[in-house]
């Protein structure tokens, strides 16, 4: 018997492996890919993804930007690129960021199994049994579900959402010439469908494009995509990879734990309303319920409540350090989905630009921006 099972082997999972390893727990994570795995995810390190990965970050990062272009719909262009050249974004393959996060979880001392796809959970006295495709099943004290938007653990917790999108992406392959124009550029379109928005992020001779917004619009996004595709003559391209992929925001009062299970990351919802935004979230959620979950194990032993009592803060840890951020992410969501144009126009005054920048850089958060005078207001305006 393991003191912690983590499933699955994204940035949550990562994380929540090493923080327990590391905190002395005895670990196994079980991921149902082979690693490194594809997975359709723009890349991009926001400023609180880089603080937080806890790893070198060296020949993992493919580029950096430090200009950047935002449009609404291909229209009032604006451009504005940072004098002392430093990056507001770093760019990386997630195939190589997880696999580099699961190695500094073996490191700390985790059992790493992959190609074991979990299939059902199942609670009894002190134990977690944990039941897997074709093999035997895995018991351990505490699971962490972090096993992606559409896992069996969220399904286990009760995770409900009240946001579902989809991302439609390609990681299209340029030419040297192509290459060179985006170069330390990255570009934002704000999208034609409500509260949708497209990326163009380089990563030298391939640049990853894609759209993102909601799932019930799926049509339009669909035609937002391949219209933003051949703005920018990528259409004919060859492509590594073109998929799609869903992101789930949680309902305010969704669960993160049953018993002796609990969710981090895509797994419990936990991602940008606005900006979808998510590696950031899986990786502080992956580190605090390692640390939850090691300290239950380590807590002398005792049944009923008691025995999960670190567990039984985990919630209310991440609704103290990331509610806020998901509250105002999805305030800034509404005015963008009601006033598209006011807030393009907005973000790209230069008064604000600025602001935009250091939002991205992690120099401040969206929520800290509304706690100021008379800033929820307007943005509360705007969403009427
Ligand atoms: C198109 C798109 C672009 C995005 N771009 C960005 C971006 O640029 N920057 C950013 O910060 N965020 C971005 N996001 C969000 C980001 O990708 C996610 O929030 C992030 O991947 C969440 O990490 P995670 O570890 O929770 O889940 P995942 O990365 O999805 O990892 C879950 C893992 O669990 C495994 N798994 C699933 N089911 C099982 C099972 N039954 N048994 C065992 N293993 C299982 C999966 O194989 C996978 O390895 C984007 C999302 C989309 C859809």
């Amino acid at each position: 018997m393991f003191d912690v099972v983590v499933v699955g082997a994204g940035p949550a999972g990562g994380s929540a492996a090493r923080a327990a390893a590391a905190a002395g727990a005895r670990v196994c994570l079980l991921e149902r890919s082979a690693v490194p795995r594809y997975k359709t995810c723009g890349g991009g390190l926001v400023g609180l993804s880089a603080d937080h990965v806890g790893i070198d970050l060296t020949g993992l990062v493919r580029s950096t930007a430090s200009a950047l272009t935002v449009t609404l719909d291909g229209r009032y262009e604006a451009s504005r690129g940072r004098r002392d050249g430093r990056p507001w974004l770093s760019m990386v393959m997630r195939a190589e960021l997880d696999a580099a996060l699961l190695a500094a979880a073996q490191q700390a001392g985790a059992t790493v199994r992959t190609g074991v796809q979990v299939v059902g959970l199942a609670e009894n006295g002190d134990a977690v049994t944990v039941r897997v495709r074709s093999g035997a099943d895995v018991r351990a004290r505490v699971v962490i579900g972090a096993d992606g938007t559409s896992g069996r653990c969220g399904s286990y917790v009760g995770v409900r959402c009240d946001q579902v999108d989809v991302g439609l992406e390609g990681e299209f392959v340029v030419d040297a010439a192509m290459a060179d124009r985006w170069a330390g550029r990255m570009l934002l379109d704000w999208g034609p469908v409500p509260g949708s928005y497209g990326w163009v992020f380089p990563k030298g001779r391939v640049l990853t494009v894609g759209v993102i917004g909601d799932r019930a619009q799926g049509a339009a996004l669909r035609s937002y995509y391949r219209r933003f595709v051949e703005r920018f003559g990528l259409a004919g391209l060859p492509r590594e990879h073109d998929s799609g992929h869903l992101t789930r925001v949680r309902a305010v009062d969704s669960p993160l734990r049953r018993g002796r299970v609990i969710v981090s990351g895509d797994a419990a919802g936990l991602l940008d309303p606005w900006t979808r935004e998510g590696i950031s979230f899986a990786l502080r959620s992956g580190r605090l319920a390692g640390e939850a979950a090691a300290a239950t194990v380590a807590a002398p032993r005792a049944s009923g409540p008691r025995g999960v009592a670190a567990l039984a803060g985990y919630p209310s840890r991440i609704e103290q350090i990331l509610g806020p951020e998901m509250d105002a992410g999805r305030e800034v969501l509404a005015a963008f989905a009601r006033r598209p144009v006011v807030m393009h126009m907005l973000l790209a005054s230069p008064g604000t630009f600025g602001l935009f920048t250091r939002l991205i850089e992690g120099r401040t958060t969206v929520a800290r921006q509304l706690r100021r005078p008379g800033v929820r207001a307007a943005v509360a305006a705007l969403s009427r």
